[in-house]
């Protein structure tokens, strides 16, 4: 089975230090560099958004960040303003080996509609390409990692199976939000519950070197 490194969201803002950052989001990267030389393929994503998206807590008044509202009929976390595009904080994590990257697709840049998933916005009107730039590489198994466990991961795992991928989930490869305690271990078992193997870097590497 033809199989891909998937890397999600692993951008500044979301590391410490960061405008949404996911506390020990900075542990993911060793794990990346070091698992992509296993990879033939390797594809990592990047929220990108607008300036004024609407995700942002900014352009609704009277709300804060992490407050849920509505936006064209999907219910929205708004968040702090991050991942601007061409900002520092949109870039990828400079300690992230970019060279081993082959193909970047890029989310959330409709600012009317928010973007979790590497394959659809939230209300799945639009796919990012994703999908097709897979089954034009004949890759049936996406290995992932990244931020964040609870949501851009979560999402993203969640429409690889329906979209018919196997996946592995890089256990120690991902950390989460956690808005509320327990938020990253329940999206764990969502994953699993959904068809998702979960493995450790260890192991995945022994499995792709037999
Ligand atoms: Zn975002």
């Amino acid at each position: 089975m033809r199989t891909a490194l998937l890397l999600v969201d692993i951008q500044n803002d979301f590391l410490p230090g960061g405008a949404l950052a996911v506390a020990d989001g900075d542990a993911v990267v060793p794990v990346a560099n070091r698992l992509m030389p296993y990879f033939e393929h390797v594809v990592a994503s990047q929220d990108w958004h607008p300036p004024r998206h609407l995700s942002f807590a900014d352009e609704h008044a009277g709300f804060e960040p992490f407050q849920v509202t509505e936006l064209d009929g999907l219910e929205q976390i708004l968040w702090p303003v991050h991942c601007v595009q061409g900002a520092p904080g949109a870039g990828f994590a400079s300690a992230l080996d970019v060279a081993g990257i082959d193909h970047v697709v890029r989310k959330g840049t409709d600012a009317r509609i928010d973007s979790y998933s590497a394959f659809f916005d939230n209300g799945h009107r639009q796919a990012t390409g994703l999908a097709d730039h897979l089954r034009g590489h004949e890759i049936e198994h996406l290995v992932v990692l990244g931020l964040a466990a609870d949501v851009c991961v979560k999402f993203t795992v969640i429409d690889a199976l329906d979209q018919g991928f196997a996946v592995t989930l890089v256990r120690d490869g991902t950390r989460g939000v956690d808005m509320q305690r327990g938020d990253t271990q329940a999206a764990i078992d969502a994953m699993q519950a959904a068809g998702a193997q979960v493995a450790d870097s260890e192991e995945v590497i022994v499995r792709v070197e037999r």
